[in-house]
């Protein structure tokens, strides 16, 4: 069949897209429910896989595992009521109505210059109230995950006044940059139509670039101090690091992630000649130089092998196929009337209900995207393995994931959907770690 008689099929079809974005969304949250159960299985197991043995004691294991379960089980629930929300998005016209609403809003808009009243300004109030409304929802499952599971198991260090703080510069933040990619965004649909895709892609992936630039830059910093790594060991060691592997290091800095958060972690950022690296508190308070280094080689193996340029190509092309699909369905008549539509057919709404459609698709790409990133997770760890740290990073994995508790064991399928990153035991055996029971040094 080709693409054209595939638009047309869509165009004239005589089915009930209420039925068939119903069924999908069922569909979605029966398989994701199906790889949760899969994995409460896992964590509900008393002993840490066979090769880690000797590395964790039973007590952090079972501490890791119920922690595990706590998640899970929040995630489950989450799901349910994310499943609540779109059916009765689907089945009351939601969308109908908050696009009426946000026109109500526009149209007592009195301060805006009288040509921006047009279907751009409209999409771009709609976009407004829908991502409130969405976080009003959120606000609190975020704080009992935040006070509730965190708090129980001491990972949580914010208090009530520092985690409404930050969600209300969350809130803001998503809007300053939200809103003017929305106008851009729809202006570019409104502007080519059909032809849309490579424009929009174009311009999307350039937006991508720029977010890519300031969010570590300069929103980062409005959430966590900065200051600078101290002379001495740990210092000179990344520096060494750095230089040996032609690293364009300009500052080092390390960040109170413990005023939020005990959870450690550590990344780089900047422009392709000018990086800085930056460390969590919780990272330096609990490892030691050797391991620090040994984190940053294999983060700096990401950058040395291009990985974060690869997976931005990898994503645009992800993004302009959908783009194409989703011009196939934004055009068509039957999807909008029924959706209680009958005047105006809004790009943006298009989108929405898209969104649906398109979820087995997105579902195949996840796994996609999943061997991709644990691919370049193995070729980091690889790299450190290369520049003399394997031991130290052995160390440090095994350290990391008792700290953060991090899920040790895990299902197969619902590891190939769900981790970006290879679970411990399959990192230290692609590392050659061998148990230390098999190295006689049990302790
Ligand atoms: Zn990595």
């Amino acid at each position: 069949m080709s693409l054209a008689n595939f638009t047309s099929l869509i165009r004239e079809a005589n089915f009930s897209w209420t039925d068939l974005l119903t069924g999908l969304t069922i569909g979605e949250f029966t398989f994701t429910s199906y790889l949760d159960y899969r994995q409460y299985n896992v964590l509900n197991k008393k002993t840490p896989p066979e090769s880690l043995k000797g590395a964790i004691d039973d007590e952090t294991f079972e501490k890791s595992q119920l922690y595990g379960r706590e998640k899970l089980k929040f995630a489950s629930f989450n799901k349910l009521f994310g499943l609540l929300q779109s059916l009765a998005t689907i089945k009351y016209n939601l969308y109908a109505k908050f696009w009426n609403f946000s026109g109500n809003l526009l149209a007592k808009s009195h301060f805006l210059p009288s040509s921006w009243n047009g279907i751009i300004t409209h999409s771009v109030y709609f976009f407004a109230l829908y991502t409130l409304f969405g976080t009003l929802i959120s606000l609190p499952f975020s704080y009992y995950n935040t006070f509730k599971i965190e708090g129980k198991f001491g990972f949580n260090k914010h208090t009530l006044k520092s985690w409404s703080l930050d969600k209300v510069k969350e809130i803001l933040i998503s809007l300053v940059i939200g809103l003017p990619i929305v106008a851009i965004f729809f202006k570019i649909v409104d502007y080519y139509g059909e032809s849309f895709p490579l424009y929009g892609g174009a311009v999307t992936i350039i937006i991508q670039l720029i977010l890519q630039t300031i969010v570590p830059n300069f929103i980062t910093p409005l959430f966590f101090k900065y200051s600078k790594v101290e002379e001495g060991e740990l210092r000179t060691k990344l520096e060494n690091l750095a230089s040996e592997i032609g690293f364009p290091l300009n500052n080092l800095y390390v960040i109170d992630g413990s005023s939020k958060s005990s959870h450690s972690n550590a990344f780089f950022s900047g422009l392709p000649w000018s990086k800085q690296i930056v460390l969590f508190d919780t990272l330096i308070n609990h490892s030691t130089p050797d391991e620090i280094t040994a984190v940053l080689a294999h983060e700096l193996g990401h950058w040395k092998m291009n990985h974060i340029a690869k997976a931005l190509a990898f994503n645009s092309i992800q993004l302009v196929f959908l783009f194409y699909l989703s011009a196939k369905f934004l055009y068509n008549d039957s999807l909008y009337r029924e959706f209680g539509f009958s005047t105006v057919q809004p790009p943006i709404v298009g989108f929405c209900l898209f969104s649906y459609i398109f979820e087995p698709i997105n579902c195949a790409l996840t796994f996609g995207d999943r061997i991709f990133s644990r691919h370049n997770e193995y070729e980091a760890d690889k790299f450190a393995n290369d520049h003399g740290y394997k031991d130290s990073l052995i160390d440090a994995l095994i350290k990391l994931d008792i700290q953060n508790l991090i899920t040790i064991d895990a299902d197969w399928l619902y590891s190939s959907y769900h981790h970006s990153h290879p679970i411990l035991p399959e990192r230290l055996s692609a590392l050659g770690y061998l148990p230390k029971q098999i190295l006689g040094k049990d302790k």
